[in-house]
């Protein structure tokens, strides 16, 4: 059985979830959109919840999810 992922983390890639180790709030501005991000990692995400949503991608680095 498949288990999904719960939480902000289940839309990020496999090595984003490994790497984001750093629970500290960071701000920035989505790649796609232009919109303020405010992750609750560092480095911040470059794609806002939105768009990563829309476009089935990595919330964090911004790549396609597979
Ligand atoms: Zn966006
Ligand atoms: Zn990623």
């Amino acid at each position: 059985m498949e288990k999904k992922l719960q939480g902000p983390d289940g839309r990020l890639c496999r090595r984003c979830r490994k790497a984001i180790v750093l629970p500290a709030f960071s701000t920035g501005r989505c790649t796609i959109c232009g919109e303020g991000i405010v992750s609750s990692h560092t480095p911040c995400d470059k794609v806002c919840m939105d768009c990563a949503r829309e476009r089935k991608l990595c919330a964090h680095c911004g790549r396609p999810l597979g």
